[in-house]
């Protein structure tokens, strides 16, 4: 096997070599010991190992993250010397003559249950920690190999089923030049972090990525998703030069930095940056984005320990608002889905996707949304705030959204605290919103469309599953009729559309975009500048006959055609 291909997720062209990430945990079985001593040597030099690792851990977090950050690893060095835990292990190992790693796994299980049947939310996360140290102390008796991310120190391609938000934001792109997952698609959460990131990504291979041998050397194309395994030095040259012309466009596109996003007849858009922390401000400053469309709070969320207080989440959003002076469009809490948090457990549900996430959870947990509001209004002073609410579904949830800030805001109100002027709007993903844009439009300050989950909920094509990934097709005229009618139903109140999903950042879709005359292209930051070089070689009155011939055919691949023919009579190159 030389070649694989997958969805290509990320672009960029990388090399480095294969880092395999596979869950390696053999199954414990109980084994009688007669050396009961040796078997607690066994645990002991385990403990020591394990404390090594983690130190190491910690120090690697306090570097690149900071010191709150990497407080868990002492939570996880608490439960390692945990005098109890150490005594009961012991004793089970001599009393009951079994073996060490049988002897922690049964003993973590029993602090887990404890943990589990506590009340408290916080404690019962705990859980969690006592089983990653526990599955480190066992992995080190038998001596099997743990893979931890931040210790890698040479490039390498990440390969693995998939990568949490919280994984892929902790890489480092130094080291890690791009990875491959088993699962996803183009608008997976991993896919979305490794372009905000610059690494190049291949995703939703299926399991035959798992027969690349560790330390092959890969090659990975993130925009035409081939990975070439251990590559000949004539295709290394070819991908090469590739490379090389990729670096040619950035250059010219990087003139495109401090102008303005109009069209070549003059007709005048957005083209902002999405983000999902105060950190990704000097990305949005560099690539000179016409404000932020996105600001994910939900990573807020799942990088912090508890749920964020008021405070810890009013600096954040106080922090964009300051640097940043034009729009930033903060959204609220989108949790669920494939979005989780160490510190809550959601209900079990057969469709997460299709179920108590983003504004229904709120909505739900009503002192979680009241913490989030007040931090949004409180900073609504330091700069132009406008506020857009995810997985809204019916007018009803929207009114009861509008309540809730108006009941907020008098509190505030009350307490002498000033707020400024922002706006409200709502997140377009779910089909009901399109069905009823003409009166949704009376009640929002604008639409924001959330394409990822507006395709997977049109479709009914999880966008997760590389097994429905063909059904991810923002070309087909199903969605683009009802892109129309949300922007022709914004402006017929007087409001604006945006695009915050990735088909904003798409290159093949600008002229249809322009053509409907959106108002905000909201994409990734290194995708600004191309976009914003299309759009000006673009003259919309041409792009609103592409938008009536497209509109009017049937397939995506038709549309596609119509595009690529514009593209060619215009002499527009992407
Ligand atoms: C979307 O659904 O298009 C979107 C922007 O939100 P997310 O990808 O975070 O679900
Ligand atoms: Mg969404």
């Amino acid at each position: 096997m030389n070649e694989l291909k997958g969805i290509g997720a990320s672009n960029g062209i990388s090399k480095g070599k294969a880092y395999i990430l596979k869950d390696n945990m053999p199954e414990i079985k109980e084994k009688k010991i007669k050396d009961a001593k040796k078997e607690i040597k066994k645990f002991e030099d385990a403990l020591e190992i394990s404390s090594k690792q983690i130190s190491l851990l910690k120090e690697g977090a306090i570097e690149k993250l900071g010191q709150e950050k990497a407080m868990v690893f002492d939570a996880h060095l608490g439960i390692l010397l945990d005098p109890e835990m150490d005594s009961q292990v012991k004793s089970k190992i001599e009393s009951e003559k079994v073996n060490a790693s049988f002897a922690v796994m049964t003993v973590a299980e029993t602090f887990k249950q404890m943990f589990l049947s506590m009340e408290d939310d916080y404690m019962k996360e705990r859980a969690a920690d006592v089983s990653d140290v526990t599955t480190r102390i066992i992995k080190n008796i038998e001596g099997i190999e743990i893979k931890d991310l931040t210790l890698i120190d040479e490039e390498v391609i990440i390969i693995a089923h998939d990568l949490t938000p919280s994984e892929t934001s902790q890489l480092n792109a130094k080291f890690v030049k791009g990875f491959v997952t088993e699962i996803g698609g183009r608008t997976s959460h991993s896919a979305i972090m490794a372009r905000s990131l610059e690494i190049p990504a291949v995703v939703g291979t299926g399991s035959d990525i798992f027969n690349i041998k560790e330390n092959s050397n890969l090659l990975i194309d993130g925009s035409t998703g081939e990975i070439l395994i251990n590559p000949s030095e004539k295709l290394i040259t070819k991908f090469n030069k590739k490379a090389i012309e990729l670096e040619e466009k950035k250059k010219i596109e990087a003139t495109f930095k401090d102008k303005e996003s109009i069209s070549k007849d003059g007709w005048k858009t957005k083209v902002a940056a999405n983000i999902g922390s105060p950190a990704d401000i000097d990305a949005v400053l560099k690539n000179g984005s016409d404000g932020v469309g996105l600001f994910r709070t939900e990573f807020l969320y799942m990088d912090a320990e508890n749920w964020p207080t008021e405070d810890e989440q009013f600096e954040a959003y106080k922090k964009v608002l300051e640097s940043v002076d034009h729009k930033i469009v903060i959204r609220t809490l989108d949790i669920g889905g494939d979005k989780k948090l160490n510190y809550y457990k959601f209900p079990y549900e057969m469709n997460p996707f299709l179920g108590y996430r983003a504004i229904r959870l709120q909505l739900d947990k009503l002192d979680i949304f009241d913490t989030q509001i007040r931090a949004l209004l409180r900073a609504s002073v330091y700069g132009k705030l406008a506020v857009n609410i995810p997985m809204i579904a019916t007018i009803d949830e929207f009114k009861a959204v509008k309540e809730r800030f108006a009941k907020i805001a008098k509190e505030l109100k009350s307490e002498k605290i000033k707020i400024g002027e922002y706006e409200l709007g709502i997140m377009v993903e779910v089909p009901s919103v399109v069905e009823m844009a003409d009166k949704f439009a009376k009640h929002a300050d604008f639409f924001s469309v959330g394409t990822n989950d507006l395709i997977q909920y049109t479709f009914a094509a999880d966008r997760m599953s590389e097994y429905v990934s063909y059904l991810y097709q923002p070309f087909n005229p199903a969605i683009l009729r009802k892109l129309k009618t949300i922007i022709d139903a914004s402006h017929k109140e007087g409001k604006w559309t945006a695009i915050c999903g990735e088909m904003a950042g798409d290159p093949l879709l600008a002229p249809v975009l322009v053509g409907m005359g959106l108002d905000e292209f909201s994409m990734s930051a290194t995708s600004i500048l191309e976009i914003r070089r299309l759009i000006s070689e673009i003259n919309k009155e041409e792009a609103q006959k592409l938008v009536d011939k497209v509109l009017d055919v049937e397939t995506d691949t038709e549309v596609k055609a119509l595009i690529q023919k514009f593209l060619d009579d215009n002499k527009i190159t992407i």
